[in-house]
């Protein structure tokens, strides 16, 4: 199912998508913590079972960029991330799928259990893995290796951006929002009075807000920023919001040309901490909560951080007579079992002391 083209069917044959989610994801009542606090209700949109093999909301990206990438007849695609970058796995294994080579370039983040995992498993997927101590590092790097790529293919590597929050990957949240939508006619929530979801390079969250005032709905998106604000900020929304609605309007002139929304995208800057990837104590409280009361994984990199928002909105008496919808973006299917046992040392050197005690400071998880 496919909100975006049902709604506007020229995209269909002018937006290049690949297929690779189960939508729509489900919506659920979490009756266990609504009931303990002061608002009307609270619905999780479950994200975290976009597919089978590995969820999360880079799949609804990738569908688009990655029929991107095959319009180009691109051979390799790079992309980037930190070094535990769900973004940067899900690349791995979805491009890989499809018959790309996949190269992640790399920047380091705190160590934690997922860091690791992520990178184990996108090692045993196949991925080409980078890690560069700092920015100037990396543009060399990239420079390098897409110049030896090009040598080699005859043609450049496909650049994903960080996040795959382009326009194109935005689209993917466009549409999310048109699912929503369209799960509230069918009667299975009422239509939200605020939707938090965790904010790192915006292609979620603006996707949503243009998906939302595309169809002339008041649902404002509470962006909840988790990462620094070079790449998560009130300009950069405004850029991709802007970017986006003209991609749409270039692929079919009866989608309208719409006012970014003031009051439709707030991004909230007080869940943030001490940096990206190291984890709060509302944030490691929200997590706590969502896994016991609903049975739900989230983390603290960005979930936690979102879902802490909500509840900390609600319990200050914020959300008093209003419907609020967490928008799940963490993956929950399991990594498969050989992971716990896949020797990191198969790994380049520089990414060794993430698993070793001399290693980058640790999250607690
Ligand atoms: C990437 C990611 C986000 C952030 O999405 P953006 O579109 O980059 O803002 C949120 N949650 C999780 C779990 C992610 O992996």
């Amino acid at each position: 199912m496919n909100a975006l083209f049902t709604r506007f069917p020229k995209l269909q044959q002018r937006l290049p998508h690949i297929p690779l989610a189960d939508l729509p994801t489900p919506v659920e009542r979490i009756e266990a913590i609504e009931t303990g606090l002061p608002l009307d209700g609270l619905f999780v949109k479950r994200d975290d079972l976009t597919a089978p093999i590995y969820g999360g909301n880079k799949v609804r990206k990738l569908e688009f960029l990655l029929g991107q990438a095959k319009r180009e007849d691109a051979r390799a695609i790079m992309t980037f991330g930190g070094a535990g970058s769900n973004h940067a796995l899900a690349t791995a294994i979805y491009g890989i799928e499809r018959g790309f080579d996949v190269i992640s370039m790399l920047v380091p983040q705190p160590a934690a259990r997922s860091v690791r995992r992520n990178l184990l498993m996108a090692h045993k997927t196949g991925a080409e893995l980078h890690l560069y101590p700092d920015k100037d590092a990396l543009k060399q790097g990239v420079a390098h290796v897409a110049g030896m790529r090009r040598a080699r293919d005859g043609k450049a590597p496909f650049i994903i951006p960080p996040g795959g929050s382009s326009a194109t990957g935005a689209l993917g949240f466009v549409n999310a929002a048109l699912e929503l939508l369209a799960q509230v006619d069918a009667g299975d929530l009422p239509i939200p009075d605020a939707v938090y979801v965790a904010a790192g390079t915006l292609g979620t969250s603006v996707g949503l807000a243009l998906g939302f005032a595309l169809a002339g709905a008041t649902v404002p998106v509470i962006a909840v920023r988790v990462t620094e604000t070079d790449l998560a900020n009130e300009e950069k929304a405004r850029v991709l919001f802007q970017e986006t609605n003209a991609l749409l309007r270039g692929a079919d002139d009866a989608v309208p040309e719409l006012a970014f929304p003031e009051r439709g995208l707030v991004l909230r800057h007080d869940y943030f901490g001490e940096g990206y990837g190291v984890y709060t104590n509302s944030d490691r409280r929200a997590t706590r909560m969502m896994r016991e009361s609903a049975g739900i994984p989230l983390e603290g990199v960005y979930t936690g951080k979102a879902f802490a928002a909500l509840l900390e909105d609600a319990e200050a008496g914020r959300l008093r007579g209003k419907t609020a919808l967490f928008w799940d973006t963490y993956n929950s299917r399991p990594f498969p079992r050989e992971i716990e046992s896949y020797d990191y040392r198969r790994l380049p050197d520089e990414f060794h002391s993430y698993f070793e005690e001399t290693g980058p400071a640790t999250n607690a998880d």
